[in-house]
């Protein structure tokens, strides 16, 4: 299929798994994850409609953000380091990945230093997976959110999740389920906007996700196909 096609068939999952449990589709975003491919790709899903695509390397976003067309929301949704920060703040509709308090003091100096509030979420590793960024530990977790709420180029908007990869996505929904509780505990609730983001979904385990509650899904294979990272 088309990736236009693709992204009409996952938009039409999306819809139905909101009809399931009685959403409202308009609450859902479809995050395009571009991720190792070529500009012909993110054009051709442009055409189809897409305006939101997301990235996980801070190098191959600012290569591919400025070949591209201006009404598009870029996110980065993988491991920011803080040496890269300086060249993504203000650029990016959305950081997805803040896990340390560190990492997220130096996002709120260069938005200082860019005149700007940098949006961002917290990542929670909530299945305690060794391989993933974050901590499944929801004192550290709130501690964190309270100390970032603190900084004030900083704007936080939600949670990000990243399931573990599995065969069956009902395995997931129990971490999907989590995060959504997490956020909306009152240790942390206040810390959120009125309407708080939850990315959560990829590929394997969307639908599952957008049943509890994801506003944000993360799709990649699903639109551009398998991803070849070449032999290592
Ligand atoms: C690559 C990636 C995705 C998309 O993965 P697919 O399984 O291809 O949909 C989503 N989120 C993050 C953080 C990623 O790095």
């Amino acid at each position: 299929m088309s990736i236009g096609g693709n992204i009409d068939a996952v938009q039409n999952r999306i819809n139905a798994a909101c009809m399931r449990v009685g959403r409202d589709a308009s609450e859902v975003t479809l995050l395009c994850v571009s991720k190792t491919k070529p500009l012909s790709d993110l054009q051709e899903a442009y055409k189809a409609g897409a305006r939101v695509f997301a990235e996980n390397k801070v190098q191959e976003l600012t290569q591919k953000m400025p070949e591209m067309p201006e009404d598009i929301d870029w996110h980065l949704i993988g491991h920011l380091q803080t040496n890269k920060v300086k060249y993504i703040i203000g650029k990016v509709a959305l950081i997805h990945s803040v896990d340390s308090l560190h990492l997220a003091e130096e996002i709120n100096k260069q938005a200082e230093k860019a005149g700007c509030v940098q949006k961002i979420l917290i990542e929670i590793n909530v299945a305690g997976e060794d391989s993933k960024f974050g901590t499944s530990d929801m004192e550290k977790n709130a501690e964190l959110i309270r100390n970032v709420s603190e900084l004030p180029n900083v704007k936080l908007m939600g949670l990000m999740t990243i399931a573990p990869y599995v065969e069956d996505p009902e395995e997931n929904r129990i971490y999907f389920r989590t995060l959504k509780e997490f956020l909306y505990s009152d240790a942390i609730r206040g810390y959120f906007p009125e309407r708080p983001i939850l990315s959560m979904g990829m590929t394997g385990d969307f639908e599952v996700a957008v049943e509890e509650g994801a506003t944000h899904v993360r799709v990649g294979t699903g639109i551009f196909g398998d991803r070849d990272y070449g032999i290592k």
